[in-house]
């Protein structure tokens, strides 16, 4: 692709997103001799990359941008002329999962990517190398392989699969400090020369011993492969936490005493009310969809039962805020106390609190939410959507209006908390550990409830103020 060594070389990226935002403004940042342009169909979304009020919040994200836009780093949304333009053009589109048809509840839906590869093959007129960034099923590059090529014109297309590892509320930290960097190419000398450009890239930053090449199909399965592995290690512990509730150990010391072993490892082992998040449950759905393709029902079976302990997980919380309350939360005011899927993320996609929202208005309580990265307006919109229930694809019924008029949203945890009858923390945002929780109990109904969701708080602590303290997988209240 680089022949001419005197050229800027020249990125675009086609969605601008979680993935596509934060990854190309680290290229901008880390290669000031490339020039990258993140193109996004959502006029919204661009207009506000290009503002001082970006569309995510991402710890160290708007440094980044600041430093790099306008120089080597843009954003538009004019795709066309950045596609046409581009040596190397990252696709970071969603791909969501399919929500009818054929696949449903399971299936990876790709038509973003169709149309990001169609438009592609559209408007090309030089040579381009085309970079999986979306996670996508293996062998996805096959069939984007022959969207372009029957329009080639010509034009030679290189694919390559390099999935992002990162994860969101670290996603800056990650990217300039990747464990590794995956490509996956052809075998091909062309798809060895397009891996070659794109290490060379990466190399900016990325120690070469940091950026492993495999090929195509090993790369979109370690995507998909890691974040399996990663759920299922907290779907693991989860079920440890049931049992530990069951029988008087601390699901918190059995972790300690079991992520010592070296073989093990300490890392994503806290128990809590259940993973969320737009990967981990749509990815292993992937993943049990192509297992099933393949007729392999067995190994499909298994990676089920990591979503079926998260639902679990999940209603187990509900059950025990309710049945702890005196069996009945019905016109009680229930503080939440974080709502985004894990801390210094605004994102709400798949978080465990919409279930454990829905459950409790559900039995008719009354809820007053409080998270400092998530507006009232994106909570109403998660508790009101209709729930697509994987394992039985059949849309169920959405929230009646009147539930969702029992959600209150606040900007102040003590606003949140006061006259509640009890708390739920749900996402571990490190202010929680710090609140006056002599104040908040001075103000609420009694018995005062707080139902930690991440082991977060200091539970003898709030025992002593008058608590009844409820937290995953530990000893309860004597
Ligand atoms: P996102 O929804 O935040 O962003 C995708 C963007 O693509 C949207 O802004 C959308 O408008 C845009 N888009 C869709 N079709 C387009 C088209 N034809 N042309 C131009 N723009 C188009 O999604 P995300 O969270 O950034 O995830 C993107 C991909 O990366 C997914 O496959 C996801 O599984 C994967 N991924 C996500 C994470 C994460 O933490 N969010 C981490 C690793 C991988």
């Amino acid at each position: 692709v680089f022949h001419n060594t005197t050229k800027m070389v020249k990125i675009c990226c086609i969605g601008a997103g979680y993935v596509g935002g934060p990854t190309m403004a680290v290229i901008a940042l880390k290669c000031p001799s490339i020039e990258v342009a993140v193109v996004d169909i959502s006029i919204s979304r661009i207009t506000a990359w290009n503002s001082d009020q970006l569309p995510i919040y991402e710890p160290g994200l708007e440094e980044v941008v600041k430093q790099c836009r306008g120089r080597n780093l843009f954003f538009s949304t004019n795709v066309e002329k950045h596609i046409s333009e581009a040596d190397i053009i990252f696709v970071s589109v969603n791909t969501p999962t399919k929500t009818r048809g054929l696949g449903a509840g399971k299936a990876a839906d790709l038509t973003y990517w169709e149309s990001a590869a169609r438009m592609i093959a559209d408007v090309s007129k030089s040579n381009k190398i085309v970079v999986e960034k979306s996670t996508v099923p293996v062998k996805t590059a096959e069939a984007i392989e022959k969207i372009l090529s029957h329009n080639s014109k010509g034009i030679s297309y290189q694919i390559l699969s390099n999935p992002e590892f990162l994860a969101e509320g670290t996603a800056i930290q990650d990217l300039l400090n990747p464990d590794r960097v995956l490509i996956g190419g052809r075998e091909t000398p062309g798809g060895q020369k397009a891996i070659k450009a794109l290490k060379d890239v990466y190399a900016h930053w990325v120690p070469e011993d940091r950026i492993i090449s495999t090929n195509l199909w090993s790369a979109e399965l370690s995507k998909l492969a890691a974040n399996a592995f990663l759920a299922q290690r907290i779907s693991s512990v989860n079920a440890m936490s049931a049992l530990c509730e069951a029988t008087g150990a601390d699901v918190s010391e059995v972790s300690h005493a079991i992520g010592k072993d070296s073989r093990i490892g300490p890392k994503f082992l806290n128990a809590s009310v259940g993973f969320g998040g737009s990967c981990f449950q749509k990815d292993i759905l992937n993943l049990i969809y192509i297992c099933e393709c393949n007729g392999l029902p067995e190994v499909a079976n298994y990676w089920k039962q990591v979503i079926k302990v998260n639902d679990y997980q999940k209603n187990r919380f509900v059950n025990r805020v309710v049945a702890s309350m005196f069996n009945t939360v019905s016109g009680k005011k229930i503080a939440i106390l974080g709502f985004a899927f894990k801390k210094d993320t605004g994102d709400t996609r798949e978080t465990p609190a919409i279930d454990v929202c829905k459950g409790l208005l559900g039995d008719k309580a009354s809820l007053s939410i409080y998270d400092p990265q998530v507006t009232g307006d994106q909570i109403q919109r998660e508790i009101s959507m209709n729930k697509f229930d994987w394992d039985h694809p059949v849309h169920l019924q959405p929230m009646s209006p009147t539930s969702v008029k029992q959600v209150n949203v606040v900007w102040d945890p003590y606003e949140a908390t006061r006259d509640a009858h009890g708390i739920c923390i749900l996402t571990e945002w490190d202010e929680f550990k710090t609140l006056d929780y002599q104040r908040i109990f001075n103000n609420m109904q009694k018995p005062a409830f707080v139902f930690d969701g991440r082991n977060i708080v200091n539970i003898e602590k709030l025992r002593e103020i008058g608590f009844i303290v409820y937290s995953i997988g530990k000893p309860l209240d004597p």
